[in-house]
């Protein structure tokens, strides 16, 4: 299942912003956007776009890009105004018929609008030098990794309350996925399988850490490991580290189409020696939206200098969420994003 990037959502509040008379703050899911004052009342259906969108620019969003400008694309980030931090676009519903489309009269709250309205999602790259060369498109008998932002489904909270999770830290690095398929050991990027090159960096930590080994001597046929590659050249390397270092965070089993519990995924990696993203603790759902975000603040475990990104939650066994998918979400710091300029 994709994330939505930009959704039908309602306006479910609208409060002053002190000190600002042209602008207030307006709550849509769990997230807190500033907006226009009076352009919404409480209960208008609008069009929600989420931080990390990519907008293409076009007449309904042409307000968001310089004039002159030869950007095609604007970057969603989050942004504070009058000491109120914002998170995501608001727009008026009206936006959807700019968008010539026919399937716009069946579209209803919570609908997915990214594809009708071209918005698709910020992937930060590696540096070019240490990207390497495509052998192919990443393969589809193994998901994709993301993670959904708990601010857009914060109903989740509810629906699981109590429910056993574990939380990881999220690393701020670039996905990679290695598999064992078919006897063909791969390394794929977050959208790519990769050739094995000298400078790429990502067969560079597959080669150091020796997965390859790893995987083949395990009796499983068929899965994938995926983690986080950080290091030098990448996301600024903000763990400060020498080399490029993967850190498992799913084992998926390709012939049975599913992920590892995580007691099973936990094994896994400790006997074949592949670390794993911090694991900062097992808890059982509660709180709200403010809860999860304030406890994502934080240094990292691999660095005391860095503040951590965020926090991945997961069930501590797998299970099926319907109309979402897999039980894992993310929260990340607002302070992070605004300190990082996402
Ligand atoms: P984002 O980085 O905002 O696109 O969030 C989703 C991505 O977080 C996934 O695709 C992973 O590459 C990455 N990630 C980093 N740390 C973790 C973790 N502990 N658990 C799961 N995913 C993680
Ligand atoms: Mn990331």
């Amino acid at each position: 299942m994709e994330r939505k990037l930009a959704s039908i959502q309602k306006v479910a509040e609208l409060s002053p912003i002190t000190g600002a008379d042209k602008i207030e703050k307006c709550k849509i899911l769990g997230w807190d956007c500033v907006v226009k004052k009076g352009e919404f009342q409480v209960g208008d259906m609008c069009v929600y776009i989420e931080i990390d969108s990519l907008i293409p620019k076009t007449i309904w969003s042409g307000f968001l890009f310089k004039e002159g400008t030869t950007v095609e694309r604007y970057r969603l980030k989050t942004c504070k105004l009058r000491g109120q931090i914002s998170q995501g676009l608001v727009l008026p519903i009206q936006v959807l018929y700019n968008a010539e489309h026919s399937k716009i009269d069946v579209l209803g709250e919570g609908d997915d609008v990214s594809e009708l309205l071209g918005i698709i999602k910020y992937e930060p790259d590696i540096s070019p030098s240490l990207q390497g060369l495509m052998k192919g498109s990443f393969p589809c008998w193994i998901p994709k990794t993301d993670e959904t932002r708990i601010q857009s489904e914060p109903w989740l909270l509810e629906r699981k309350k109590d429910a056993s999770i574990y939380i990881t830290e999220k690393l701020d690095g670039s996905s990679m996925t290695c598999y064992l398929n078919e006897d063909v050991f791969g390394v794929c990027s977050r959208n790519m399988d990769m050739t094995e090159t000298a400078n790429s960096a990502y067969w560079y930590a597959a080669r150091r850490q020796q997965i390859e080994q790893s995987m083949r001597g395990e009796e499983r046929q068929g899965w994938a490991i995926q983690g986080e590659l950080i290091g030098p050249g990448i996301q600024k390397n903000k763990y400060e580290l020498k080399e490029p270092e993967f850190r498992a965070f799913n084992i998926y089993n390709i012939r049975e189409g599913r992920y590892l519990d995580l007691m099973e995924f936990l094994n896994t990696c400790e006997r074949i020696g592949i670390p794993t993203v911090p694991l900062l603790g097992l808890e059982s759902v509660r709180g709200n939206v403010d809860f999860w975000v304030e406890k994502s603040k934080g240094k990292s475990e691999l660095n005391p200098n860095a503040d951590r990104e965020g926090l991945v939650v997961r069930g501590v066994t797998e299970e099926a969420i319907e109309k979402y998918g897999r039980f894992s979400f993310k929260v990340i710091n607002p302070e992070f994003l605004l300190k990082n300029g996402e």
